[in-house]
Parts: structure tokens; sequence; C-alpha cells
């Protein structure tokens, strides 16, 4: 089976047409496919930061040549924020211009995508760092009013990844990029968990090619952090194929569940108080961890309805931990009817059903064995956001999302 045996007009496995028009190519040298893939165009904007553009933005800028119109460099010394400040940067410059060529990984491209789509304009990926899965997928994570959301975007018109660039790039870039794929474990179990017990549509056959990619993936561990050419090709294309994955369901499901909502809260939290965050995917490889823990919590514990938290109390955590973006947090949960479910007797219900299935996951030693063979640190993690941070993150991250995954039913279940 590979990703692309999953296109079909009618799946067998859900019945959903699954499609995912776009060209990719992989490879040593894939860069020199730059001048036949933009042959169509005659006025390009480069989107990149200084170190991606020293990455590959200086070969690519020659390999365009004289259509190559305009470029946009954003300073590499400090974190670049996909908000409506730096997507107004790149739509200042998009006067004539008929294709974005974006180099660099995560917020680059997301600035790319979410721009390309608002204006019409189609973009190319460049890609330098093996560090997220956003690649291929049709959705621009960005911060918008200070929410992170995901945008619904176009795919790219194409994406070049050339492996002789991505091995080059910094190692943590490589350990992220892993990380996200380690990440997997946790959303596909949360998307599991969410069919049972939400009645949330699934694809069997999207799931187990992405459980098959992370299995792969996880058996190269070794390999990737000697960087062998091929090994990051590998991971390379993981990060690209469940991209596709995402596409295939039109939503990123198969790729995040709880772990990325425990990753958005370190995010979120970070810009509200000025605190440090780690990179996407190590936040997500460690928040891998936490929500294995928290599974077995569920397992160890008696299930019951418990007193839970007023509205009063619970609007007044969210506030104290989101600050300004609380009520946006408190208004999409409203909309979405989140504490008005009472699923606590479907829980008491299908008990039986719900716990093989937590028990079905990766443990969390399991887990924590992979993070060290990474080189993934779990103790810089435990000891940058503490003690009383990571309970917050496990008691409230689900209320910055519109999606049913273990936190709410250990959240609903009074157990933390
Ligand atoms: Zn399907
Ligand atoms: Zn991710």
């Amino acid at each position: 089976m590979s990703v692309v045996s999953l296109v079909s007009e009618r799946c067998p496995a859900c019945g959903r047409p699954h499609a995912c028009p776009i060209r990719v190519h992989v490879g040593e040298g894939a860069l020199l496919r730059l001048p036949e893939l933009t042959a169509d165009y005659r006025h390009l904007l480069l989107v990149a930061d200084e170190n991606t553009f020293e990455a590959a933005g200086a070969e690519t800028a020659l390999l365009l040549g004289d259509k190559l119109k305009k470029s946009i460099v954003f300073p590499g010394d400090r974190l670049l924020v996909p908000d409506e400040t730096a997507a107004a940067a790149v739509e200042e410059r998009l006067t004539d211009v008929d294709m974005i060529v974006g180099v660099g990984s995560g917020v680059i491209q997301d600035l790319c995508k979410y721009v390309s789509h608002r204006a019409g304009i189609p973009y190319l990926v460049v890609a330098t760092a093996p560090s997220m899965d956003g690649y291929a997928s049709d959705g621009a994570a960005m911060i918008l009013g200070g929410m992170k959301v995901t945008v619904p975007s176009g795919l790219p018109y194409a994406l070049v990844a050339d492996t002789a660039v991505l091995s080059a790039a910094p190692a943590a870039m490589i350990r992220a990029g892993y990380g996200d794929i380690l990440g997997k474990y946790s959303a596909l179990l949360d998307w599991r968990l969410s069919h049972l017990v939400t009645g949330e549509y699934f694809c069997s056959a999207v799931h187990d090619e992405t459980l098959a990619i992370v299995e792969r993936t996880v058996a190269a561990a070794h390999a990737i952090a000697a960087r062998s050419r091929e090994a990051i090709g590998l991971l390379t294309e993981a990060l690209i194929d469940v991209g596709f994955l995402m596409s295939y369901v039109g939503s990123s499901r198969p790729a995040s569940g709880s772990e990325h909502h425990l990753s958005h809260f370190f995010e979120i939290t970070g810009l509200v108080t000025g605190r440090e965050y780690l990179p996407h995917g190590i936040d997500v490889a460690c928040s891998t961890a936490v929500t294995a823990a928290l599974r077995e919590r569920l397992l160890a514990a008696t299930w019951e309805r418990r007193p839970l938290p007023t509205e009063e109390e619970r609007h007044a955590a969210l506030r104290r931990i989101y600050g300004p973006v609380a009520e946006g947090c408190i208004a999409l949960q409203e909309t979405a009817g989140s504490y008005r479910a009472d699923r606590v007797p479907l829980y008491l219900q299908r008990e039986a059903e719900i716990r093989a299935l937590l028990a079905s996951a990766p443990s969390s030693e399991r887990i924590l064995t992979l993070l060290r063979e990474a080189g993934i640190s779990m103790e810089e993690f435990t000891s940058l956001y503490g003690e009383d941070t990571l309970s917050d993150a496990v008691a409230y991250a689900k209320d910055l999302k519109d999606r049913y995954s273990v936190l709410w039913l250990a959240y609903e279940l009074g157990i933390s």
C-alpha cells in the first residue's frame, strides 16, 4: 500500500473520494526541476527568511533567473509569527505577481499558503527542512486575532524537496520533523476515539497508511539521527505523505489530535505571556508522552461521574490561562456546544470498548524510549513548562479547538 494508491473516486474503506492533484519532486537535485515547473509563469515572488534563503533561496533565485521579479526575506534572528502583520508584508508585494515561491519550512509555507489562497495566486513550495508535515496539506496554520487557527487553503501547485538541502538542515529541525511524526500515535488514537464516541467520520485506509508511515519512520530513527541522505529522504517523504493523507480526508484529523492541542497551548500561552516555548515538533513529541500517560491514568482510574468545575470556575481558569485569547476559546466551545453534551452515560455504557481502544496505543514508556533515541529531552520539556502549566494544559488545551480527543474524555470523567 502506498499513499498514491489510496487516490480513488470512491474509497473502498470510507466511501469518500480521495484526491490530491499536486506535483511533488523529492530527491537529490530536485531543485533543478524549478525552471520547468515554473515554465508557464512570468512574474514570480520569492518568500523566505534569512536562514532559509541561505539554505536554498539563493540557489532558487539563480534557477528562476529574470522571471523572479520580487523577493521578501524576513529577518532570521527572531521567530517569524504567521499573523496578520506577516501576511500583510507578503500581500503588499503581490501586484503583477503570477506565482509565489515559498522557500522554507513551517511558518514560511503557512504564510504563502494563506496569502496564495486569499489572492488566488498559485504557490510553489521549496522545502528547506524535514521539520513538519504541512508541506502538502491544504490547511494553513496561522495565528489570527491571537488564536491558533487552521485556515482551509489550497494545495501548493508543486513541491520541491531536495535531499541535499534537507540533510543539511539543523539537527534540531530534523528532530522536530521526527517528533511531528511520533505525534501521529496520539493523533490516530484520538481519531478512533472520536469515531467511537462522537461518530465522527473515519477512514480506516487513511488511518492504517498513516500508522504504517509512522512505523517506517521509527524503524529508521538511527539513520535519521545520523543524517544519511537516504534516511532524510524517507523522513521527508513521510512528512509529505502525511500531508497528502490529511488532504484525502479534508482535515488534519489523521495527523493532529490532543498532542497538537497541547503544543498549541504552549505556543499560544507562550505568545500571550512572552514565555519561551519549544519548536512545534518537539512540543508535539513530548506531548505525545503526556497524552500516553493520561491514557494510562484513565485506564487505572474508576470511571464514574465526578463533580466538575462550574461554568464560572471554568471561565475564570480560561481567563487566567489565556488572557486576551480566553474569550475566543469560550465562544468557540459555546458554538460547538462541547460543555452542553453530557457524554458520561455513553462513557459508562461503552467503557469496555473505550478502555480497549485506549490500551491499544503505545505506552508512555515506549514513547519516552523513542524520544530518548531521537535525542529529544523530556526533562527539558517538563522543566521548561513546570507542573502547573502542564496540568493547565491537560485540562484546558482542549478549549483551543473544536475537536474531540482524550483530553475531553479525561476532563469529563474528572481525571487529570
Ligand atoms: Zn477512505
Ligand atoms: Zn504538527
